[in-house]
């Protein structure tokens, strides 16, 4: 199932998730200001998404939606990487002339949160069919590159800062 109800897009915590840190009455403030419990750093609540569909899942449907359709005549790189660009502008939309937005979209209505949630999708969709005609294995294309991602910027070195890779000292 895909998280489509408005709580779930603003990232309300549900209770699962409220309870992975242990629930917030025991929670001390560190020098930094971070949360602490029994002098241990825990980590603020995330909003998680729902485990399906999964990138396969979703590569599939889009192919079923264009065979139907006799698309995929269409659907070449080129165009998709275009069309991919063109939902990224119909998000940008949502968000301009608004000013800084904070996390959880606390001031957005239902309707505006589910337009966010439409182009978003188009964007994914795109990107995921794009991928599979550039024959990118993306779930697997996405630890490769994190894990470069992790030794280009390890934890301990760039810690709190937003210094590009180049401008860390060895
Ligand atoms: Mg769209």
């Amino acid at each position: 199932m895909m998280a489509t109800n408005g709580k779930e897009a603003c990232g309300v915590p549900d209770e699962a998730s409220a309870s992975v840190n242990g629930g917030a009455k025991d929670l001390a403030k560190s020098q930094n200001g971070a949360a602490t419990r029994n002098g241990e750093a825990v980590r603020p609540e995330r909003f998680a998404f729902s485990t399906e569909p999964t990138m396969e899942d979703i590569r599939r449907m889009q192919a079923e939606f264009t065979d139907e359709r006799d698309w995929n005549k269409f659907h070449q790189p080129r165009n998709l990487l275009l069309a991919m660009v063109g939902e990224v502008g119909e998000v940008a939309e949502l968000f301009q002339w608004r000013g800084e937005v904070a996390e959880g979209l606390p001031d957005w209505t239902e309707s505006e949160r589910e337009q966010l949630a439409h182009e978003l999708s188009d964007v994914l969709i795109y990107l995921v069919e794009l991928a599979e005609k550039c024959r990118v294995d993306l779930p697997r294309a996405v630890i490769r590159k994190m894990a470069l991602n992790r030794l280009k910027y390890p934890a301990s070195k760039v810690h709190g800062s937003a210094k590009k890779y180049t401008e860390y000292e060895d």
